[in-house]
């Protein structure tokens, strides 16, 4: 489809959706009557800036079945995602909302090369999570062989993986570096299982992750992306040029905000990710606050897919008023031989004082060749810390840690841990 003739599709599916949640959703039709906004007033997509945010917190207030626009009875799925603070966010989808679902998942499949001739196994957590039953319902949607292998019975999934020849995986990056340590362990050699393809999504990873899953799994990674407020995974997706990721933006509209203005910024700009969800039946939400920061661009993608692409931005820290990047970080710690991809920042203040912590698993190959003493993990701290002051300016305490003993969740995990901003 062409830009244009999707900007009106986008304008004629958000009139309907404002008039629909105008008449369907009390709690937007009085932010609407707040802001003296009928549906009348909402024509084209550049329409969009008169219409209210939802917020998380929203979704909180709102607990559990406020948002929702239809009757129980048209509900066929509930998700639930775990909030760190007070009540979980729950999403109700109907018939037509798990289909486009599975359609974007889909699409996104079809965007990775994967076809019915596949093998793909889901190491998503199946549950509450949308990981799971949406990749699930994606590989059937295309018509390939899904295996619902779930997280948890590694061994047994790494087993399925070789005699089966199972040829795609979905998982988190962080999953996908677990079956490769586990494949190592268990003597299981990369000749043996035939992956060509991986969905890897749900939590941050960067290009180095990419590398080291390519390496050591021997498939082409693919980044996924997806958040169950929206939908789940297949709000967008990499294609084979892997020049950000393609949003499914016939269904889910997306806007860059600037988080403290508000205001909206052109293609380009890094800002606050605002989704609305142009034809959602369930739970439709109008200018979602993501608090994901990213950059959009519309440049032509060289695969001929037209729609609007995103970029993650690197979370930039503040520490002691110098600017620190995750990704600094992570070169230091991929630069010594010791130590995994796996790190958390963990920033906290301390009387007026900001301090930088930086935790670091190391490799299994390094640990396993035992340590009697402390010594040689001191050293390695202190060397670590040497070369993050000389990268970063500033110094940062080093705890290198066991591996597999950072958190590895199903769901969204992080390289930063922030404790200044949790109040
Ligand atoms: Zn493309």
């Amino acid at each position: 489809m062409s830009p244009n003739e999707r900007r009106a599709l986008q304008g004629k599916r958000l009139h309907k959706l404002v008039e629909y949640v105008y008449h369907n959703v009390p709690f937007y039709r009085s932010k609407l009557q707040e802001m003296d906004v009928t549906p009348d007033d909402i024509n084209t997509i550049d329409d969009i800036v008169k219409l209210p945010f939802t917020t998380k917190k929203d979704l909180r207030d709102n607990y559990p079945f406020g948002l929702q626009a239809v009757p129980q009875s048209e509900i066929i799925r509930v998700h639930a995602s775990s909030g760190t603070t007070g009540n979980p966010t729950i999403v109700g989808y109907t018939r037509k909302d798990v289909g486009v679902w599975s359609e974007c998942m889909s699409r996104s499949l079809t965007a990775f090369g994967v076809t019915r001739d596949d093998i793909f196994s889901v190491g998503y957590g199946y549950g509450l999570f949308t990981g799971g039953l949406g990749a699930h319902y994606g590989v059937e949607h295309l018509g390939a062989a899904v295996l619902p292998a779930s997280t948890g019975s590694t061994e047994k999934h790494i087993r399925l993986l070789c005699d089966l020849g199972v040829t795609g995986l979905a998982c988190t990056p962080s999953y996908a570096l677990h079956l490769a340590e586990t494949m190592e362990k268990l003597g299981v050699g990369r000749d043996r299982i035939k992956l060509r393809v991986g969905a890897f999504g749900a939590e941050p990873w960067t290009e180095n992750m990419r590398k080291e899953i390519q390496e050591r799994l021997g498939l082409k990674g693919y980044n996924l992306y997806g958040l169950s407020e929206i939908m789940g995974p297949g709000v967008s997706y990499e294609c084979e040029c892997q020049n950000g990721s393609h949003i499914a933006d016939d269904h889910f509209y997306p806007e860059i905000i600037n988080p403290d203005t508000l205001e909206p910024q052109p293609y380009g700009t890094s800002g606050e990710l605002v989704f609305t969800t142009l034809t959602k039946q369930g739970m439709p939400l109008l200018r979602y606050r993501t608090r994901d920061l990213c950059t959009l661009f519309d440049e032509p993608c060289p695969c001929g897919r037209t729609s609007v692409r995103m970029g993650r931005s690197d979370d930039m820290l503040i520490i002691r008023g110098i600017n620190v990047f995750p990704s600094q970080v992570e070169s230091v710690v991929l630069s010594m031989p010791e130590c995994a991809p796996r790190y958390l920042l963990v920033v906290e203040r301390t009387g007026n004082l900001d301090t930088l912590t930086v935790q670091v698993e190391m490799r299994q190959e390094y640990f396993a060749q035992g340590f009697d003493t402390f010594e040689p993990i001191f050293k390695l701290e202190r060397e670590l810390a040497a070369k993050l002051k000389s990268v970063l300016s500033i110094s940062a305490k080093v705890e290198i840690k066991q591996p597999g003993t950072l958190e590895r969740s199903e769901g969204k995990s992080r390289f930063v841990l922030d404790k200044r901003v949790l109040k």
